[in-house]
């Protein structure tokens, strides 16, 4: 994620780093480049002006004489106005009504469907809503058909009418349904054209009025750059939208969306998708977004997913395992999956301080669990639960069977026995310890 600027941003406070103090020069020289990557990481014209002059304000204006370093200074000033760029605090859905009604808007491609199956998710799991997803784009006949399927990967109903055209009727009709079967929120998506047209936003509009909807959020790719900014303005121009989510972070985005919108729209960007995946979504919070960018990590939205992802219940029966040393190869296999279900392993790796730069070039995919899952499977249930009959005839099978070789077979095998043995090792008070600080 915005890797390019990050780097960028990096090089120009070289210049600075080496100083002694801030001066005019050293800061004028700096933020030339800080522009110039504002610049060319699609960022708007006027935003990216009004940024460096902000920034040279604050620099000048700190005292030169303070113990820290014009380097120092000068990244923890860009990373507080970079927050405040995109809007500083965290601003989360406010859903009042009941059932709360979410209308998504955007258009074609942008991300919509998947993104209201993202919220569903997120909402049903989190905050433990009961929601429904309304199917409103009625020109695409594969619309309602890609909805239910996302809905079905979530475990969250749909509410459609495959033969009405007539969308406020449509929303109506199942805004009565949530009420009689006690839907907490309803989702609307709607049909997007590939640009903006009259006839989208009027049918948008409209549905805005009849509906009154608690949120009206706008879904927009973010690897449209400036064009994403502009599409938004347009909307809220029309709509009054509520708030702004950014989709396909995970691509190389520029980041130009992201940095501007706030500022152009006047509007909250208030979720991030960062990937096709219904787990790949983020609550935006500025401040996490900067350090990001600055390539400080994001360790707090880290430990976020995989508390989501955590449960109490498998965790205690694992725990019980590994104190009997009992732990197997389907244990190892389900964490394997946990893992995965936390998102791209890239983008997760990069929440990490310091991680995400050292591994730009290393090419960590989802695949690099195939192998491990593939041998896994390729065991037969007992050699699962009874990792010691896995003798070398045993091994030959199971690196045949699942497309490996013996030596990957014999590592994968080592290591599990090495996990075990640590395991062991870390039975009793320590592992107590460990499961009482997982469940504070
Ligand atoms: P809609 O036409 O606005 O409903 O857009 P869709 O939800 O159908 O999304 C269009 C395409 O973008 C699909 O292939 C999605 O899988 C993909 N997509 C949506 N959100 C993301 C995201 O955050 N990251 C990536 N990489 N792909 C996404």
């Amino acid at each position: 994620m915005f890797e390019n600027l990050s780097d960028r941003l990096e090089r120009s406070f070289k210049i600075i780093k080496g100083e002694g103090k801030i001066t005019e020069i050293n800061v004028a020289e700096t933020l030339k480049d800080v522009r110039r990557a504002l610049l060319d990481a699609d960022v708007n014209y006027k935003v990216a002006k009004t940024f460096t002059d902000t920034v040279k304000q604050k620099a000048l204006g700190m005292n030169v004489l303070t113990a820290v370093k014009p380097g120092q200074l000068m990244v923890k000033i860009v990373h507080d106005e970079l927050a405040t760029l995109m809007g500083g605090e965290s601003v989360g859905l406010q859903l009042t009504n009941r059932p709360a009604i979410i209308l998504m808007s955007g258009l074609q491609g942008s991300g919509k469907t998947t993104f209201s199956g993202k919220l569903a998710n997120l909402l049903k799991g989190k905050q433990h809503k009961n929601p429904l997803l309304v199917a409103c784009d009625v020109y695409r006949p594969a619309a309602i058909e890609q909805l239910k399927v996302v809905a079905q990967q979530v475990g969250v109903p749909v509410y459609s009418e495959p033969d009405n055209k007539n969308v406020v009727e449509i929303a109506t009709n199942a805004i009565r349904e949530a009420k009689a079967k006690g839907n907490d929120v309803v989702i609307v998506d709607t049909a997007g054209r590939l640009a903006v047209d009259e006839e989208m936003m009027d049918e948008i509009y409209r549905l805005k009025q009849a509906l009154n909807p608690d949120e009206t959020l706008f879904v927009v790719d973010s690897m449209t750059g400036q064009d994403a900014v502009n599409t938004a303005r347009e909307f809220n121009d029309r709509l009054d939208i509520d708030g702004v989510v950014l989709t396909k972070l995970d691509g190389d985005t520029r980041g130009g969306a992201a940095l501007s919108i706030r500022t152009v729209v006047t509007k909250p960007i208030k979720f991030v998708g960062t990937g096709e995946k219904m787990e790949a979504v983020d609550v935006f919070h500025p401040e996490r977004m900067a350090d990001r960018i600055l390539g400080m990590g994001d360790i707090v939205s880290l430990v976020e997913r995989a508390q989501e992802q955590f449960d109490e219940e498998e965790a205690k029966r694992l725990q019980k395992k590994i104190q009997k040393n009992k732990f197997d190869f389907n244990d190892f296999l389900k964490q394997i999956e946990q893992i995965k279900k936390m998102g791209n392993l890239k983008d997760l790796a990069s929440m990490i301080p310091g991680v995400g730069k050292a591994i730009k070039d290393v090419d960590i995919d989802d695949n690099a669990f195939k192998g491990i899952e593939a041998i896994i499977k390729s065991m037969t249930p007992k050699e699962r639960t009874n990792p010691e009959i896995l003798n070398n005839s045993r091994r030959q099978r199971i690196a045949k069977g699942s497309g490996t070789n013996i030596q990957e077979v014999n590592k994968l095998i080592k290591q599990f026995d090495q996990t075990r043995k640590m395991m062991k090792m870390m039975t009793g008070s320590n592992m107590a310890k460990m499961a009482g600080m997982a469940s504070k």
